[in-house]
């Protein structure tokens, strides 16, 4: 999903931390919002109108402050997620803040039944917690210091709202997780995530048709995310399902055809017209040197060699899991694979379509053997 962020030169806890550029916009799109929405929230935390406040750039500097402290908040959230997970022994692969917030990305669920629950409430836990510590400095700061009591007030709100937005019962959102992992406590995971994604479908449509009939932009966008984000969350599910046992050495081609660096343009569509393969290794004197697609060729003439719109090779190895191997290609935007074997020779290609391909057999085969389970049952 994040394939331009920027990785933070330091860990937190022992995690790696990337904004994404999506986060880089909107912090100062926040920062003007809440700037220009300032005696908005004066009036809302009743705090007095200081003129010394309003004036200027002021507002605005409070409004970067205040957003900072919010993504800082998201930030701590996300990591009471990591934290708890390390308890069950899975680590965080990392942790980014994009345009709605942050995710941790875990290694894997841990098989633990209600894992994924206590895994989930542990962020709003976190935030309400950080709601009370913000609201309890608020009161120790003396009411003058209104540029405090603006800051403080804000996080507390703020995070009090994170708390209750995340537990909406949605996928993906907290609330959403905790959902799927109490029906899994009751029916097989892939059903409870089929249900689970209805629920969040029709909370996604209510919250768009809310905000249509509002006005508000932002929760648009909100129910928009929620809805694409639960059908790649059902998606991942019946995948991980479907894939499970598989690796990379039982669906690769052995028989790789590739191309080589000083080939042009024109001779590489040629080949691909002929063998009908739209990407092919890139090999000089049994070397592999990278990768070329269909995808990579734009705006290049039909003399541009090859050499100079190859793509560094996205590697695996033949044991890899087929799962990891999709989620791998997923992430770095590429649709095939190549296989080396432990001298780094190259011994096949995995290709998406592959995959999907098994996919299709193996989702028949499963939905087969499901029907013929079901029918035993009613008997
Ligand atoms: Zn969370």
């Amino acid at each position: 999903m994040f394939t331009r962020a920027i990785r933070l030169p330091f860990r937190l806890l022992g995690i790696p931390v990337s904004l994404d550029l999506s986060f880089l916009i909107v912090l100062p799109l926040f920062a003007f919002l809440i700037g220009s929405q300032l005696p908005v929230y004066l009036r809302l935390l009743q705090i007095s109108p200081d003129p010394a406040l309003v004036d200027g750039l002021t507002p605005y500097l409070l409004g970067l402050l205040a957003a900072i402290g919010l993504f800082i908040s998201v930030l701590i959230h996300e990591l009471g997620h990591a934290l708890t997970a390390r308890g069950y022994g899975v680590q965080t692969r990392e942790i980014t803040l994009w345009l709605l917030g942050g995710v941790a990305q875990l290694e894997q669920m841990p098989r633990t039944r209600g894992a994924e629950a206590v895994i989930a409430i542990a962020g709003p836990i976190v935030s309400v917690l950080l709601a009370g510590f913000f609201g309890l400095l608020r009161g120790v700061v003396p009411p003058e210091a209104a540029g405090g009591q603006f800051l403080l007030g804000y996080l507390s709100l703020i995070n009090l709202s994170l708390a209750l937005f995340n537990l909406l019962p949605a996928l993906p959102l907290d609330g959403g997780r905790i959902l799927r992992s109490l029906l899994a406590l009751y029916y097989p995971h892939l059903e409870a995530t089929r249900t689970a994604t209805i629920i969040s479908k029709l909370l996604a449509f209510a919250l768009g048709l809310l905000g249509l009939l509002i006005g508000n932009l932002f929760l648009i966008l909100i129910a928009f995310f929620i809805f694409i984000a639960a059908s790649a969350e059902a998606e991942q599910a019946v995948l991980s399902r479907t894939l499970e046992g598989l690796v990379v050495r039982d669906l690769m081609t052995r028989e790789v055809s590739w191309v080589p660096p000083h080939l042009s343009v024109g001779g590489l569509l040629e080949k691909m017209k002929l063998e009908r393969h739209v990407g092919y290794p890139v090999l000089e004197d049994g070397r592999l040197l990278g990768l070329i697609g269909l995808e990579d060729l734009q705006d290049a003439t039909l003399n541009t060699p090859v050499r100079e719109r190859m793509r560094p090779p996205l590697l695996a190895e033949e044991q890899t899991t087929a799962l990891e191997a999709l989620q791998r290609m997923a992430e770095k935007g590429f649709s095939r694979l190549l296989i080396t074997d432990a001298y780094g020779n190259l011994v096949g290609i995995l290709s998406k379509t592959d995959l999907l391909r098994a996919l299709q057999l193996r989702s028949a085969h499963l939905s087969l053997s499901g029907k013929s389970d079901s029918s035993t049952d009613r008997a």
